[in-house]
């Protein structure tokens, strides 16, 4: 069976021929309009769908939607946190966080069940990776949570539980699926794809051209800093790294962004600020700069004048840097919190 979900009209009506007599790119485009771009159940009340397609679309394809387990409503900036139970019993979560504009929100998504990457400051991370999730679970996730929002979804982040560029063609396919006119009809500079340094996937995302926002969460220029913050650092050290860094900002359509989650006393001194002009300092990089937020209690976030003086450190780099808030710390919905837990 087809899961429906998995694909824009096109690689659906190339999915179908391949399987039988298929079905009219029309109908495929319809289907989708249907299901993904208005969010409607099921094929029974498709006006505008032959008999004779809705037969077919039927009997070849699927389209269940994960069950919401439970949702969790942070009072104090008013995100919320869907827990979802997969088909298999698995458990993942995305995040809906309002944004500044008044009725507009953004959903932030996982990609995957657990994480491998083994970021020593991440709940995702202590879980270990159980497995990648499908297109068709991430679109299904995003279609309940836009379900139940009270107004419109204009963006989309891959920031969830797990590494998204460790499950590039699942998440490359629905960041389509997204951004499609008659699908998700996000804007492709809205929807963000976050990687902790898959550097393979990096060059291929280069390759690719593709235009979504792309974060590339670098934590430390320091080599044995990196290897202490993420295990996977490792495997991909900073030369290698910055190779597809530098690749990537060839073709990027303006400044590369790299992130780093703050931990006090770690990563936020003068070597640091120096490291990273050494490494990418001649490139036209914008720098996030978030607070960690560790369920441990092992990792404390920079006090303001810690971050404030970080800041001033960055300066001779002459590029933006930019404090990103993180919504939902109070309820483990936070960047960093997600673990699947229940109140
Ligand atoms: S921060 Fe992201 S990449 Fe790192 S362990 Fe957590 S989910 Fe994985």
């Amino acid at each position: 069976m087809i899961p429906l979900l998995a694909h824009t009209p096109e690689t659906l009506h190339a999915a179908l021929h391949a399987e039988g007599p298929g079905v009219p790119l029309a109908a495929c485009r319809r289907a989708f309009h249907d299901l993904v771009g208005k969010g409607l159940p099921g094929t029974e009340t498709r006006d505008g769908l032959s008999k004779a397609s809705i037969r077919a679309l039927e009997a070849s394809c699927t389209w269940a939607l994960p069950e919401i387990e439970t949702t969790v409503v942070d009072d104090f900036d008013k995100s919320v946190r869907y827990l979802f139970r997969l088909a298999d019993g698995e458990r993942v979560e995305a995040v809906r966080i309002p944004l500044l504009k008044p009725g507009r929100f953004s959903v932030c998504l996982s990609s995957q069940v657990g994480c491998a990457m083994g970021c020593v400051f991440c709940a995702t991370g202590r879980l270990g990776l159980s497995r990648n999730l499908a297109t068709e679970e991430i679109i299904g996730c995003f279609l309940r949570v836009r379900a139940d929002c009270p107004g419109r979804v204009s963006g989309a982040v891959f920031m969830g539980q797990g590494e998204p560029f460790h499950n590039y063609d699942a998440v490359l396919q629905a960041a389509e699926i997204l951004c499609h006119p008659n699908g998700g009809a996000i804007a492709a500079e809205n929807i963000t794809i976050s990687t902790v340094g898959v550097v393979p996937s990096i060059h291929r995302y280069a390759e690719e051209r593709r235009r979504f926002r792309l974060i590339i969460s670098l934590h430390s220029a320091i080599q044995s800093r990196r290897d202490q913050l993420v295990a996977v650092s490792r495997k991909w050290p900073l030369p290698s790294l910055a190779e597809a860094i530098r690749a990537y900002a060839n073709v990027a359509p303006g400044r590369v962004t790299v992130a780093y989650t703050l931990v006090s006393g770690v990563n936020t001194g003068a070597d640091e600020a120096e490291a990273l002009a050494a490494l990418l300092g001649d490139l036209p990089l914008r720098i996030n700069l978030i607070d960690v937020n560790d369920t441990t209690g092992e990792f404390a976030q920079a006090p303001d004048a810690e971050r404030r003086r970080f800041m001033d450190l960055l300066q001779p780099l002459r590029v933006p840097i930019v404090r990103r808030y993180s919504v939902g710390a109070a309820q483990n919905s936070a960047c960093g919190m997600l673990a699947s837990v229940t109140p």
